[in-house]
């Protein structure tokens, strides 16, 4: 099969090499590939900016079909239509894991970034990281379960809104339009920002239905985060950009005593202003990846029509153009961008 390498670490070394086709062993499913988005990590594993173990196959946002089981899996069967959690092996006994945060574990091996994941025509993953895709979900749309699961652990596990608050989302990529919509569905008043590059992206979130989405370049963030608060800041900021003035203005437009929510990954050490976040006593909380609960609450949220992601999904580029596909990507010129094996 055709699958996308990261052949070394150091920056770039990605090629498109031929595996052979990945052969499940006991517990194991092989899916057939419908698709892999292209993650924030993806970039900044491309960039070296992010830890990988090469040679390895990139992608962990993935959904398709299984085209085979192993020994003793009766969870799915040949054809159910699957996606699955990222986790290939965990210690399974650290606190961590224990405690139902395999993201945490320092044992935890993932697709796409320890063993070889889904930019290729098959993924070979453990029977039970696997889960069905309800009736009413696109398999391509699905795809993007991983990104909906990372954002709703964030926001429902550390900082679930009381509804009507304002919850600011700062960086209108994949993740602030799912972030977004995850607030929304919660009962926030939801305020999506980004800046002149990110027009088309803006424009997603107005079509997704986010009440308020505006580009700072052009609008007052701070007044708009004022008139909507009485003056008093928002009560939950989400940063999803990963860059210091991301934050620096989520410092600024949330209230004292409030919530940040950093879901963006900067990829390298930033200057920020910390001492406005200390004198504010915000609650800074981390969000890393996902944990095996949120899946279904992504799932159902996605099924619900809660969380829309196909309209988020504006380029579908076979493997082949994977160069292009991490172009835009980085260019934030698109909104997720898709690659599917070439048939
Ligand atoms: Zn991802
Ligand atoms: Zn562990």
């Amino acid at each position: 099969m055709q699958a996308l390498v990261k052949t070394a670490r150091g920056p770039g070394h990605l090629a498109l090499q031929t595996l052979p086709d990945p052969v499940p062993g006991p517990g194991e499913v092989v899916i057939s590939v419908a698709g892999c988005g292209i993650c924030g990590t993806d970039l900044h594993i491309e960039a070296d900016e992010y830890a990988s173990v090469p040679p390895v196959v990139l992608g962990h946002e993935t959904a398709g079909h299984v085209a085979a089981i192993g020994a003793g899996v009766h969870q799915v069967g040949v054809g159910d239509r699957v996606t699955t959690q990222p986790f290939f092996s965990i210690c399974g006994t650290c606190e961590r894991c224990r405690a139902g945060r395999p993201n945490l574990c320092a044992q935890r091996r993932s697709i796409g970034t320890h063993v070889n994941g889904a930019f290729a025509e098959y993924v070979k993953v453990p029977a039970h990281r696997v889960l069905p895709l309800p009736e009413n979900l696109d398999t391509l749309a699905a795809a993007m379960t991983e990104p909906v699961a990372c954002c709703a652990h964030g926001i429902l596990d550390y900082a679930p809104p009381a509804p009507g608050d304002v919850a600011v989302v700062s960086g209108p990529g994949p993740m602030g339009l799912v972030a977004a919509q995850i607030a929304r569905a919660a009962g926030a008043e939801v305020v999506l920002l980004g800046t002149s590059d990110d027009e088309r992206r803006l424009a997603l979130g107005r079509q997704v239905g986010i009440p308020h989405v505006h580009d700072i370049t052009r609008d007052d963030a701070d007044g708009i985060i004022a008139a909507l608060t009485d003056g008093q800041g928002a009560p939950l900021v989400i940063e999803c950009a990963g860059t210091a003035p991301s934050f620096d203005q989520c410092v600024r437009l949330a209230q004292p005593g409030g919530t940040l929510l950093q879901i963006g990954l900067y990829g390298k050490s930033v200057q920020v202003d910390l001492d406005a976040a200390i004198i504010k006593e915000l609650r800074l909380f981390g969000s890393f990846g996902q944990v095996p609960t949120a899946w279904p609450r992504a799932l159902d949220l996605m099924a619900a029509g809660k969380v829309q992601t196909a309209p988020l999904i504006t380029a579908v580029l076979p493997l082949t153009q994977w160069a292009d596909g991490f172009a835009a990507a980085r260019a934030k010129s698109e909104g997720k961008v898709v690659l599917i094996p070439a048939g």
